[in-house]
């Protein structure tokens, strides 16, 4: 059936047509890190890169790494990078010879893959045939079922009426999970616990699988309760021989998307590696597979389940690069072209140990939302041999909306796992990115868990680890402590142990030391809460500083602590000294336009000045506001009508995810700002809602 759209004249194999026709000329159709990345090697061997760029993508890094680039429309992803026509047009234009999409975007788009080869171009990726055969989730399952590869157990079949769903989902029995066949990414996945909510997921699952993916068909698995995720990575040349390049462990997810990736997998066994790489192999075999690709097993105790195969290069690809010494994308390249695989099974090794951790710009503890801003200030971290990074943006860059919230990938490797952890966590430790804000605290935290450092780790992982993965409340209240005192340090030139330019807190005049030995300095963190401290001071260094008023989700503290603080250097970065209460801490201080960062092991603050930011002050606690950017999908409520706490009043989405808005307490419904289909910024005010009863004042 999935052949259904395959143009008869394209062999199953699709490139052995195009043998040993050699790429000169390479059209990247994608952006961001994964086009800088291929660029890289096609440009070693002398490849002549293409690259295309939406309004967004103006300025970026991939249009100036590239030796041509090509306007392809605005800045949303449907107008511009998922357009096949304009895509086709450029490559006319600008007479490439190759295409490769990347990852995301067109890069499993069969179509794609038809049109590209039926205009005489070489598509670097499989035989469109493969994909199709992989692309659903539900037919993937049904061709390796035949094949015997193992499976989740589930039902994955054309029968979609809501009761026959329902039906099978309770067959399975609970916990179940409802998947989009089409999804990808972790969209459209919903576990359900019991029978209620079997109905609500199915619907939702739906629904994103339909906006995200335009396909609404579902399926359903017995939902695994602390697997482990892990891959095999296969090559295969157009003669069909094929390899498996060991596996990777991607169990360390957040909304099962992948967080950290490491190869090979941590307290794994030889006969694992050679079973899943050799059921992996069948499945690649068994849809004629030419070129990279990834089969994804769920892995319970020895026991391993095929979930899908990603028919592309992956997001985490440089891991298995790191630990074989091998290409992926040179070797992609070679065999578009028709060449054999530079290596066979027994002569690839593995060699060490490599993680990759994903920096995103997002919000860790608020559900893990994306992030939006300008990247003011990015301090790398130490680049050699044993420490890479892939990254698409550099300072002064724009993380918008519009794409993936990536904003780089670190991969480290070590000659075994302890001293690879050790040169990730330094690495960690030097990388500085301040403007957005990113999870690269949550993975100095994660990091330094000892159950991540003992290898037992599952896609339950950060779920299980909540709490310690948080930023905690009392470290916010000692990051506000040390940010005042280097406040205090720095901007009164006399005492300022440094001469940091970048350093907002020199030009500000506004507060002279004066005759007076106290006064009040305001601050605001990054999510909007504010507080007032209360500064008495002692000597230059030597202060007592009480939290006076806050709306900081920790506790109000008018007890002064006494705090001292210096600054030192240690080689590049700056260091804050402090103590509170006798107790010397140290914290990295980041200073950059208005904002102040700091951080440490334990997490990390972003802080502005109150005073030099408008004070808005909406903080209504009946006013819901949106998260971030989005659009409305979903209103179920009318101006007027009751409302009981807990009830999902409007699904908004953002980033292809969908984000339900609850009422926070009984009510009524006042204000309606919005209807569905609108554009809504974060910040803005969907609805307000009266309390029925005034909330209890403690
Ligand atoms: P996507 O294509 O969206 O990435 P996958 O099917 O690859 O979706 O699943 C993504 C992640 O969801 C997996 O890595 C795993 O953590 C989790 N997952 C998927 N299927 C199951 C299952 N049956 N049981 C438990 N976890 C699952």
């Amino acid at each position: 059936m999935q052949n259904a759209n395959h143009s008869p004249t394209h062999s199953k194999t699709g490139q052995s047509k195009m043998e040993n026709k050699s790429i000169t000329r390479l059209l990247i159709a994608n952006r961001g890190e994964i086009a800088c990345r291929i660029m890289k090697t096609a440009q070693k061997l002398g490849i002549h890169c293409i690259a295309v760029y939406s309004d967004a993508d103006q300025q970026a890094l991939h249009v100036k790494l590239a030796d041509e680039a090509f306007y392809i429309g605005p800045s949303p992803a449907k107008d511009s990078y998922l357009v096949a026509k304009k895509l086709l047009e450029i490559a006319k234009v600008s007479q490439a010879d190759a295409i490769h999409p990347g990852y995301g975007f067109l890069s499993e788009n069969a179509a794609f893959a038809d049109a590209i080869e039926e205009a005489g171009l070489i598509w670097i990726g499989p035989p469109s045939d493969a994909i199709r055969a992989m692309g659903s989730k539900s037919e993937s399952k049904s061709l390796m079922e035949k094949a015997g590869v193992p499976l989740v157990p589930g039902y994955h079949g054309d029968n979609q009426d809501e009761s026959h769903l329902i039906a099978e989902t309770k067959k399975i029995g609970f916990p179940a999970l409802i998947k989009a066949s089409a999804g990808g990414g972790g969209k459209g996945m919903r576990v359900v616990e019991n029978e209620q909510e079997i109905a609500p997921a199915i619907a939702a699952s739906k629904r994103e699988g339909l906006n995200s993916f335009g396909d609404e068909k579902l399926l359903v698995e017995k939902y695994i309760t602390r697997p482990r995720h892990v891959e095999i990575q296969v090559f295969l040349d157009q003669e069909g021989n094929g390899v498996y390049l060991f596996e990777r462990d991607c169990s360390i997810q957040r909304r099962h998307q992948k967080v950290i990736e490491e190869a090979p997998a941590p307290l794994f066994l030889d006969s694992d590696r050679k079973a899943m790489g050799e059921a992996a192999i069948l499945a690649a075999k068994s849809i004629h597979y030419v070129g990279a690709g990834t089969v994804e097993f769920l892995f319970d105790q020895g026991d391993f389940y095929f979930m899908e195969m990603n028919t592309r290069l992956q997001v985490e690809h440089p891991v298995t690069e790191m630990i074989t010494g091998q290409d992926l994308v040179e070797w992609q390249l070679k065999v578009a072209q028709g060449e054999p695989l530079p290596i066979d099974q027994e002569s690839l090794a593995i060699n060490g140990h490599a993680m990759e951790v994903r920096v995103y710009a997002e919000d860790t503890d608020n559900q893990f939302l994306p992030t939006t801003g300008v990247l003011d200030f990015i301090q790398l971290p130490h680049i050699d041999e044993h420490v890479r990074l892939d990254t698409g943006v550099v300072e002064g860059d724009q993380i918008s909306p519009y794409y993936d919230p990536m904003i780089s990938k670190l991969i480290v490797w070590g000659k075994d796992r302890s001293q690879c952890l050790k040169t990730l966590q330094e690495a960690l430790g030097q990388y500085q990115i301040v403007g957005v804000k990113t999870n690269l605290s949550f993975l100095r935290r994660l990091t330094k868990i000892h159950q991540f450092g003992e290898g037992d780790v599952s896609t339950r992982f950060i779920e299980e680890h909540a709490e310690r993965l948080q930023t905690s409340t009392s470290i916010k209240k000692h990051h506000i402590l040390a940010a005042t005192a280097y406040h205090l340090i720095t901007r009164a030139p006399v005492h300022s142990a440094t001469d940091d330019q970048r350093s907002p807190w020199h030009a500000l005049q506004s507060f002279q030391l004066n005759q007076s030995s106290s006064e009040r300095l305001r601050f605001q963190l990054s999510n909007n809460e504010r507080c007032t401290l209360l500064v008495e001071h002692i000597a230059h260094d030597h202060w007592n500083l009480s939290i006076e008023q806050t709306d900081l989700n920790v506790e109000p503290d008018i007890q002064p602590a006494t705090v001292r603080a210096h600054l030192q250097c240690n080689g590049a970065h700056q260091e804050l000294m402090y103590e509170i209460e006798g107790r010397w801490s140290k914290a990295n201080v980041v200073a950059h336009g208005s904002k102040l960062w700091v951080y440490d092991d334990l997490g990390e603050s972003e802080l502005q000045h109150y005073e030099l930011i408008i004070d808005t002050d909406d903080g209504q606690s009946g006013n819901l506001v949106a998260p971030m950017n989005g659009t409305l999908i979903q209103v179920n409520v009318k101006s007027g009508e009751d409302v009981k706490a807990g009830d999902a009043l409007m699904i908004m989405e953002a980033m292809k995810m969908e984000h339900v808005i609850k009422a926070p307490y009984d009510g009524q419904v006042k204000g309606l700002s919005f209807k569905v289909g609108d554009l809504v910024s974060g910040g803005d005010i969907l609805i307000e809602i009266e309390p029925l009863i005034e909330p209890a004042i403690s």
